[in-house]
C-alpha cells in the first residue's frame, strides 16, 4: 500500500497493538479490536496556506491529514460541502451563530461519501477486488458508488427496512446487495458471517476498517477552515456508529495540535430515545455500551443498537466535555421538518435529532451568548421524503 509520508500505522484501541496497513485492513488481527489510523504529526509540514491556496473542493484538499496520497484517491469530489447559517435558530437559542454542515450536497447524499472514498482507496491499494458491509442504507449506497468508481465489485448487507432508494441506488450503482431479514444487528451478523467466509473481501463499513471513519475527520476540517480557522463552540453530530462523533474529536485535535486552530469544541451525540445506547452508557459514566434490547425508532440511520466503536464515541464525548441527549422521535422529525419550512434545508430524518439535541442543550443551559454552533445533517431530506411528509401527516398537515 502506498500511504502518506507521515502515515505511522494502524494502531488496536484496545490491545495498543500497531501494523502496517497492509496487515491489518480490517479489525486488529491480534485482538479483535477497532483500528486508528496513526501519523506522525513531527513530518507534516503543514500551515493553513497549505490548504487555502489550492484550487481543489473536494475533501482531499485536506490530503496529508488522510493515509493516501491525491493520486491515489478514488474519488468523485466528495466534501466542499456548505456551512449554511441559520439566524433564527441563533435567535431562538440567543446564541452567537448557528450553521447547519450540510453533507447532503455529497455525491450520493451523505457524509458516508467521505468515509467511501477512503475505504475504497485502501481498498484499491490493497489490489482487493471486492469489499464489503453491512449497511442501514445510506453507506450502503455510497459503498456502491464508491466501489464502482473504483472497478471493485460490492458486497452491501442491508435489513429489510433500509429505504428503497438505497436498494435501488445499490442495484443502479451494479453493486450485489444481501436483502437480511430483521434490522440492523441482523444485517450485521450476515456481513460477518460472509466476511469469514469470504477472507479477501475487504471490509469498508466504518469501525470495521480504520480507513472509513477516518475520511469523516474532513467535514471538520472544513468547518474549522469556513469559520476562518476557530473552532465552533458546539458541534452536535446524529449519531449511530459513533465513527462521525470520533472523526470529529479526531480532527478537531489534529488541527489543533498542529496549531492550525487554537481550540477544540465540544462534540455532542444526539440519538433517538428508541436506540440510545451510546447516551446511556454516557449518562451511566460508563466506557462503553450495553446492547440495546428492542430497538425502535423510525430514524434507521442512526437505528444502532450495538455500536462496537462507542469507546471512542464516549472518549470524544467526555475529553471534549460535550453531552449526550436522547431525543423521542416526533421531536427529531420536528426538527428536521422545522428547519425545511422556517430555514429551506433539507435535514434528512436521522439528522432531526441534531436539532432536537439542540433544543434539549438549551433548556440545559449548555450555551453562552458568545457561541458559535454547527448542527451535523448527515444526509439528504430527501432521501426520506415518505418519513417527514408522514410527520407532518401526522400533525394534520
Ligand atoms: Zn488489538
Amino acid at each position: 500500500m502506498e500511504t502518506n509520508a507521515a502515515f505511522a500505522g494502524v494502531t488496536c484501541t484496545d490491545c495498543a497493538e500497531t501494523f502496517e496497513a497492509a496487515d491489518a485492513p480490517g479489525r486488529c488481527p491480534s485482538c479483535g479490536g477497532v483500528l486508528d489510523v496513526e501519523y506522525d504529526y513531527d513530518a507534516l509540514d503543514v500551515s493553513r496556506e497549505t490548504f487555502e491556496d489550492r484550487g481543489e473542493r473536494s475533501q482531499w484538499r485536506y490530503r496529508e491529514l488522510l493515509p493516501f496520497a491525491r493520486e491515489a484517491a478514488v474519488t468523485t469530489d466528495e466534501g466542499g460541502t456548505p456551512l449554511v447559517s441559520v439566524p433564527a435558530l441563533a435567535e431562538e437559542f440567543g446564541v452567537e451563530a448557528v450553521y447547519v454542515k450540510d453533507e447532503g450536497r455529497n455525491p450520493t447524499g451523505t457524509i458516508d461519501d467521505r468515509a467511501q472514498s477512503v475505504a475504497a482507496t485502501a481498498a484499491r491499494e490493497a489490489d482487493a477486488t471486492d469489499v464489503a458491509l453491512a449497511s442501514t442504507g445510506d453507506d450502503g449506497q455510497s459503498a456502491a458508488a464508491y466501489a464502482a468508481r473504483a472497478g471493485l465489485e460490492s458486497h452491501t448487507f442491508v435489513p429489510t427496512r433500509a429505504s428503497f432508494t438505497n436498494k435501488a441506488m445499490v442495484n443502479v450503482h451494479g453493486g450485489d446487495m444481501s436483502v437480511v431479514e430483521g434490522r440492523i444487528g441482523d444485517a450485521d451478523a450476515a456481513f460477518a458471517d460472509a466476511v469469514d467466509e469470504h477472507d479477501d473481501w475487504h471490509p469498508v463499513q466504518v469501525f470495521s476498517t480504520p480507513f472509513a471513519h477516518e475520511g469523516l475527520k474532513t467535514t471538520y476540517f472544513e468547518v474549522a477552515e469556513a469559520l476562518d480557522w476557530t473552532a465552533p463552540d458546539h458541534v452536535i453530530n446524529p449519531t449511530g456508529r459513533g465513527a462521525g462523533l470520533y472523526a470529529l474529536y479526531k480532527a478537531a485535535t489534529e488541527v489543533a495540535d498542529l496549531g492550525l486552530v487554537a481550540d477544540v469544541p465540544q462534540v455532542h451525540a444526539a440519538q433517538a430515545e428508541g436506540c440510545a445506547p451510546i447516551v446511556r452508557a454516557f449518562e451511566e459514566e460508563r466506557d462503553s455500551h450495553e446492547p440495546w434490547d428492542a430497538p425502535d425508532t423510525i430514524c434507521g440511520r442512526i437505528e444502532i443498537p450495538d455500536p462496537v466503536g462507542s469507546p471512542l464515541a464516549l472518549e470524544a464525548l467526555r475529553e471534549s466535555g460535550g453531552d449526550a441527549v436522547a431525543a423521542p422521535d416526533p421531536e427529531i422529525l420536528e426538527g428536521a421538518t422545522s428547519l425545511a419550512e422556517s430555514a429551506g434545508l433539507e435535514l434528512g430524518a436521522s439528522s432531526g435529532a441534531a436539532v432536537a439535541a439542540a433544543y434539549a442543550l438549551h433548556e440545559r443551559d449548555a450555551f453562552d451568548a458568545d457561541d458559535v454552533l454547527v448542527l451535523v445533517n448527515a444526509g439528504a431530506g430527501s432521501k426520506d421524503d415518505d418519513i417527514l411528509r408522514s410527520h407532518l401527516m401526522g400533525k394534520g398537515i
